[in-house]
């Protein structure tokens, strides 16, 4: 049986050195610099489990991260197919799928406001304290920097009611702010890898995935398996269900066990093992 194994980067395989600080220390490498400054780390054992996991089923990064930000990863392997900007595009051999992102623009135009009216909700709260700079990803979401500390209950719950009214929807993460509209997706986009996937070998593949935060549920929902990070967003939420696994550890050690589970699974050939 083909496998295809969905895994979020951010917190999920790859870790900032913040975020990292929060498990244990393990060999890793840098494989990603901004500016002259450390952004993200991934671990010695991760980087080699994921060039197995190449060999054995269908691995594909499904990140938030908009396809520029993915682009300057420095990963072990590039696979065939990369789900970015939240399911808002997919790269097929580093190149977008223009089927798929036909199908967004539609999916969008139906049920949300273009993004033109989202940066101007956000022009009425440019003199709030708690924003700190607005920008695109890959023209389908925003991303704003928060000061976390200025941003109320109140003042969250009032943003979020602007976006909703727009058929978006604001995510708060920490130093960020995630602004989707409802109809981007991860567990959309993973789905149309796997038709693809299924048009190529013949056979549907089952789905492995594993994510930190509430943009990475619906994917997981959509799972045979799943897998989350100690310490993670979804963990602090409580977030569960029958076929999901938390990791006994948080930070790097924590994509050692994903990748080390995925493995596991894809050496059986069965999302079941
Ligand atoms: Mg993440």
């Amino acid at each position: 049986m083909t496998l295809l194994v969905a895994g979020d980067l951010d917190q999920t395989l790859i870790f900032s050195p913040t975020a990292a600080a929060r498990g244990p220390d393990r060999p890793h490498r840098v494989v990603e610099v901004l500016d002259g400054r450390v952004i993200s780390l991934m671990s010695d054992e991760t980087e080699s489990g994921l060039l197995e996991l190449d060999r054995l089923a269908v691995f594909v990064p499904t990140t938030t991260r908009a396809r520029r930000q993915y682009e300057r990863l420095d990963l072990p392997t590039r696979p065939r197919y990369a789900v970015v900007a939240s399911g808002g595009g997919i790269l097929v051999d580093g190149e977008p799928d223009l089927d798929w992102a036909d199908s967004v623009a539609s999916r969008l135009h139906d049920v949300s406001s273009p993004v033109a009216a989202l940066r101007e909700v956000f022009d009425g709260y440019r003199d709030r304290e708690w924003l700190l700079r607005i920008r695109d990803a890959d023209d389908v979401f925003l991303v704003a920097a928060v000061d976390a500390d200025r941003l109320s209950a109140d003042e969250l719950a009032h943003v979020a009611s602007a976006c909703d009214g727009h058929g978006w929807r604001a995510l708060h993460q920490g130093r960020k702010l995630y602004v989707l509209p409802h109809a981007l997706d991860k567990a959309a986009a993973v789905a149309h890898v796997a038709a693809r996937v299924e048009q190529d070998t013949g056979v549907t593949p089952g789905l492995l995935a594993a994510g930190d935060t509430l943009l990475d549920w619906p994917m997981l929902c959509a799972a045979e398996r799943g897998w989350v990070p100690a310490g993670s967003e979804l963990a602090r939420l409580g977030r569960s269900a029958p076929h999901l696994t938390r990791t006994a550890q948080a930070g790097l050690a924590a994509a050692e066990e994903i990748v080390a589970a995925w493995l596991e699974h894809a050496a059986v050939g069965t999302p079941d093992a």
